[in-house]
């Protein structure tokens, strides 16, 4: 099956050797690549199993973490481009700059905007935050949440399916990506607030390590298959593992082919 992997992350490549052993001490997990373009794509390539699945792209997502880092980090974005990657920006949602800085990210030819409330330190609610998603309303980009639970802070969710639906409600216009099936270990608040949900997307990066083959099946039936991307969160889990998990579905040929890589095309305007 060809696919295209609509949630992937990888660094410069000479923090990357740092980076990864340090995300992986806080996640807890292992990961399969070297944290570089280079050895990401290596991988995506060996992923495709001698010929029967076919990538067709990756779709990378970089989080600014301070307010003065967020040009560097688009910079970086929007030089990793090229082929079959594909990046979004980030913006530090408290810089003074923002708006200004997501207008940049628009003119650099970036996908969208990505969100980690955990690693950024704020509740999508927050007031500050609210005219970022007017502004990628406006300029018509999607924005993505790290949605539910997070090991950065597993204490507290600063990304709630419930908050979700509510910034959906507010920004109608806003395609909203909800990563990890609307919730790290919450479908059934994902279920219960999102599904459905015209203007929702969920992807389904690292959905194998806590959902099994009937939860999925059901959740992606509940918010519907045109609604789904497919994606890994490679380095922290792999083309097999999550491909294996939709191969498994219930899902029909139709409904895999559009999560695989059909609703990614049509949601980013990219050419497959
Ligand atoms: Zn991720």
């Amino acid at each position: 099956m060809k696919f295209f992997d609509a949630h992937t992350h990888f660094f410069p490549d000479a923090l990357a050797g740092k980076a990864l052993p340090r995300l992986s001490g806080i996640c807890g997990c292992p990961y399969y690549s070297d944290g570089t373009r280079a050895g990401s794509l290596e991988k995506m390539e060996g992923w495709q199993e001698g010929g029967r699945n076919r990538f067709a792209g990756m779709m990378v997502f970089h989080i600014a973490t301070s307010a003065h880092q967020q040009e560097a980090v688009n910079r970086f974005a929007k030089d990793s481009q090229g082929g079959k990657v594909f990046c979004f920006g980030s913006v530090f949602p408290t810089a003074p700059n923002a708006l200004e800085e997501m207008e940049r990210v628009k003119r650099m030819g970036l996908h969208g905007f990505k969100f980690h409330p955990d690693y950024q330190g704020f509740f999508i609610e927050d007031p500050h935050a609210l005219p970022l998603y007017a502004k990628a309303q406006q300029l018509g980009l999607p924005v993505a949440f790290h949605t539910g639970w997070d090991p950065y802070s597993p204490q507290i969710i600063h990304c709630h399916p419930a908050a979700v639906a509510r910034v959906a409600e507010r920004f109608p216009r806003l395609a909203i990506i909800a990563a990890h099936m609307g919730g790290m270990g919450q479908p059934k608040e994902a279920a219960r607030y999102l599904a459905g949900r015209d203007n929702v997307y969920f992807d389904m990066a690292f959905a194998s390590r806590f959902l099994d083959a009937g939860q999925f099946t059901s959740l992606v039936r509940a918010h519907g298959a045109d609604k789904v991307l497919f994606a890994t969160d490679c380095p922290w889990s792999t083309v097999p593992d999550e491909l294996g998990l939709l191969e498994a579905s219930g899902l029909t040929e139709k409904e895999k082919e559009q999560v695989a890589w059909k609703n990614a095309s049509r949601l980013f305007h990219i050419d497959i």
